[in-house]
């Protein structure tokens, strides 16, 4: 690559990010750091119908959630400022009354209602009405009416648009990196608005074409959804004699349904219970969607997902830091086919990212957890002893909180099903000589289970029925880490004391 790369992300702030959009951004930023490029944030809102007030800064808010930092962009400025569309409004008429003057586009004057007679007429006759080379002269366009006519039109302020002329019957051949090369006859394709004078603002086609142009673009790497326009893309690009400098394309494929058939939804997440957007959303319209950031996901974690969505490294290698997945990206291992979602695979990550955060963080992130739901006030040395001996089985931070309960407080109610498993006579009388045992130790610590273990095998006694019968009584559950690692943490004198509850309150 000869070319210096710069890639941009270009969201329309039509609403809540959904994590598809989110790849796309990562996939961006990875390539543009792989190549020492630049990675631009672009905010394509000409659309303003569907313009969306807070949209703008939540798509920045979960760019820096994700650790996804921008060379060039709204916030950050840069050599081709202002990155808001909105405000490069001016830039883009001179291009399409161009695109005009060279015959590659026309003026059309047809009203809304006479657009929509002209569709109702076709569907009566069971036909599809396009706007194309078949009808563009008979209708009201500059390429009917006389130069006078369109002037005088435009000078009295008549409403205007301003279409491109899809050449007819022509093959337009085309590359994509991912998809390879495709072949696409223009006959198939509508003479699209470029811009209109109603608001004085481009359409998507036009002002995405002429600001990647101005913005030195190299690559454009974006959805699938984009694919049906890439053939009017390369005619644009030909069109305003860009060619030498067109960028080159490469569309991602779509985040499919956990179970595997269509694209994933934000109504996937509401069934489904998973979130789709990265951070919590609250719509102006008063709707909220969950978020990755709220329900406990690190950043890291969703990121190593998302990456993996559509992506592979070519080995078997699942962990990867940010700097280790910029390091081994290209997108000639990005696949054609869609990618399926999984949620249980979303917190395997979360998982594994949780075991290597040091206890100490996730202490910090329990100690208010514990204070407003159990009450518990302990020190940040303490909870860090007690979440180092259990965050092995958690997924979310806040599973902590439920795990390290028991090692704060002592039970008052006893699992019923543990209780009729092991609370059996044999089970209790064992108990009694272990806990004599445990008395005469000088303290109780992880290395007490040698001990424990040493006992109960001279006496030929089952220490799965014993450990877990101690661990009952203990923690008032049967299942948890080793049961001296907690004794440790809680104490022998509490640990006894534990027993002696038990033995009284469930004794019989
Ligand atoms: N504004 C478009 C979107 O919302 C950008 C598509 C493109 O990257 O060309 O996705």
């Amino acid at each position: 690559m000869n070319r210096r790369v710069r890639v941009r992300f270009a969201p329309s702030p039509t609403g809540a990010l959904h994590i598809g959009g989110v790849r796309t951004a990562l996939y961006n930023y990875l390539f543009a750091r792989h190549h020492g490029g630049d990675f631009i944030l672009r905010i394509e809102d000409t659309d303003s119908q569907r313009f969306v007030p807070g949209a703008e800064a939540y798509i920045m808010e979960s760019l820096k959630w994700c650790g996804i930092t921008i060379d060039e962009g709204i916030q950050e400025g840069g050599p081709h400022a202002p990155y808001r569309q909105s405000e490069r409004k001016e830039i883009y008429l001179k291009y399409a009354q161009d695109l005009v003057a060279s015959g590659n586009a026309y003026y059309a004057f047809d009203t809304a209602e006479q657009l929509d007679a002209l569709r109702k007429q076709y569907e009566e006759r069971g036909e599809t009405f396009a706007y194309n080379y078949a009808v563009r002269t008979q209708l009201e366009t500059s390429l009917k009416l006389s130069a006078d006519e369109v002037k005088a039109r435009i000078e009295r302020g008549d409403v205007w648009v301003i279409r491109f002329k899809m050449p007819e019957n022509r093959n337009v051949e085309m590359d994509d990196i991912i998809r390879g090369h495709i072949t696409i006859n223009t006959s198939t394709l509508d003479d699209k608005v470029l811009y209109k004078s109603a608001d004085a603002l481009p359409t998507y086609h036009l002002a995405n074409i002429v600001d990647d142009h101005l913005m030195e673009i190299s690559h454009v790497i974006r959805g699938e959804e984009w694919l049906p326009s890439l053939p009017l893309h390369f005619l644009l690009y030909e069109a305003f004699g860009w060619k030498d400098t067109q960028p080159e394309f490469a569309h991602l494929p779509l985040l499919l349904k956990p179970q595997g058939q269509g694209k994933l939804s934000k109504r996937d997440g509401d069934k489904f219970g998973f979130p789709v957007f990265p951070l919590l959303w609250n719509s102006p319209t008063g709707e909220t969607a969950m978020g990755y950031r709220e329900e406990g996901y690190f950043p890291g974690a969703f990121i190593n997902m998302l990456a993996l969505l559509g992506w592979n490294p070519g080995t078997e290698q699942e962990i990867f830091s940010m700097q280790e997945l910029i390091d081994t990206f290209s997108l000639d291992k990005v696949s054609k086919s869609g990618a399926r979602f999984s949620h249980d695979k979303a917190k395997w990550f979360n998982a594994q990212y949780l075991k290597v955060t040091p206890s100490e963080e996730l202490a910090a992130i329990v100690l208010p957890m514990l204070k407003e739901q159990l009450g518990v006030e302990t020190t940040l040395e303490r909870a860090t002893a007690a979440v180092s001996l259990i965050k092995e089985r958690a997924t979310f931070p806040k599973d902590l909180v439920e795990l390290v309960r028991y090692m704060f407080i002592a039970p008052t109610e006893y699992d019923e099903k543990s209780v009729a498993k092991f609370w059996k006579p044999e089970n209790v009388e064992r108990l009694k000589e272990l806990r004599a045992l445990l008395a005469e130790q000088p303290e109780i610590k992880a290395e007490t289970e040698t001990v424990a273990h040493d006992w109960v095998v001279s006496h030929e006694y089952s220490m799965g029925q014993i450990m877990n019968t101690l661990r009952l009584a203990v923690l008032g559950v049967s299942q948890g880490p080793s049961i001296f690692g907690i004794g440790a943490f809680i104490g022998k004198d509490e640990m006894l004391r534990r027993i002696d509850v038990a033995l009284e309150k469930i004794g019989k």
